[in-house]
């Protein structure tokens, strides 16, 4: 709130305030993470794939489902927005809100990426992150978030009035619009990020978003093990470490690496894709 109150406060002010809050979801109630099975997995798991993502550009990247894929920093500390797409059925598709409820404001490792309603359904699992030292830092912030949107250049336009063409929304609407086949309806599927290696918070007075330079290193990595069938999609954001300004070609810039992992199919005994959400779907509407 920045802004001075018109309304004076009521007499039991205080005592509204001091109510304690409760957690929205609680997240022991998710299915659980099978541990051993991601551990077996990982110990068996080789090499089959690997994307270079040049720097303020993306590419889409396809991952079987009960694969595994990490997001490699190289040559610099650079953020990276990711987009998921079911490679069967984009219209399934990352969502960052939901995410965000079940998880908090950032991810890491154990927690999940869920998909659009009606599906609703674990996308992919965080099974290891370089950067979850990092945990909170003085300011608020943290590394991994589900809360930025992406660098888009129609926020751009109405900020600075400027055609900037390599914000991560067009990166990635170039990347999947050419996987797709058809631009125009791609972009419509591009959506909220996942903001990898991204630091960012609320200030702890204004609780205004914002970012400070990544911590992540080269060889830094998060990786994930796909529970269906993903297209990602990964834009190497023109605002670089994001320690300054993104929508325009002043940061210094660094290519992403995306590395896809197929491990023994023995090791994932006991596993099954996430079925579509279970809900009716009839919203309470008599036939
Ligand atoms: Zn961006």
């Amino acid at each position: 709130m920045k802004y001075t109150p018109m309304t004076p406060a009521p007499a039991d002010a205080d005592a509204r305030k001091a109510i304690k809050p409760v957690i929205c979801y609680s997240p022991e109630t998710l299915p659980a993470v099978d541990t051993a099975m991601i551990d077996r997995a990982r110990a068996s798991m080789e090499k089959i794939d690997t994307v270079i993502v040049p720097p303020r550009e993306a590419e889409c990247f396809h991952v079987p489902a009960g694969h595994f894929f990490r997001i490699i920093s190289s040559e610099g500390p650079q953020v990276g927005d990711l987009n998921l797409w079911n490679y069967d059925n984009p219209e399934e598709r990352f969502y960052s809100g939901k995410t965000r409820a079940l998880h908090g404001t950032h991810i890491s490792t154990g927690d999940r990426m869920w998909s659009t309603i009606p599906y609703l359904r674990p996308m992919v699992t965080v099974t290891h992150d370089t950067l979850d030292w990092y945990g909170w830092d003085e300011f608020g912030g943290s590394v991994h978030d589900v809360i930025g949107t992406r660098c888009d250049p129609y926020t751009n336009y109405l900020l600075h009035q400027d055609h900037y063409h390599h914000c991560c929304h067009s990166n990635l609407t170039r990347a999947f619009g050419k996987h797709f086949g058809d631009y125009a309806k791609g972009e419509l599927l591009v959506h909220d990020v996942m903001n990898v290696f991204m630091c960012t918070g609320f200030t702890l007075d204004t609780h205004q978003y914002f970012m400070k330079a990544s911590p992540v290193r080269p060889g830094d990595y998060i990786e994930f093990f796909a529970e269906m069938n993903i297209l990602g999609g990964l834009s190497a954001c023109p605002g670089g470490d994001c320690s300054s300004e993104h929508s325009s070609d002043e940061a210094a810039c660094y290519p992403l690496v995306v590395e896809v992992y197929r491990p023994d199919p023995a090791t994932l005994e006991g596993w099954e894709a996430p079925a579509i959400n279970g809900y009716d779907r009839s919203h309470g509407i008599k036939p």
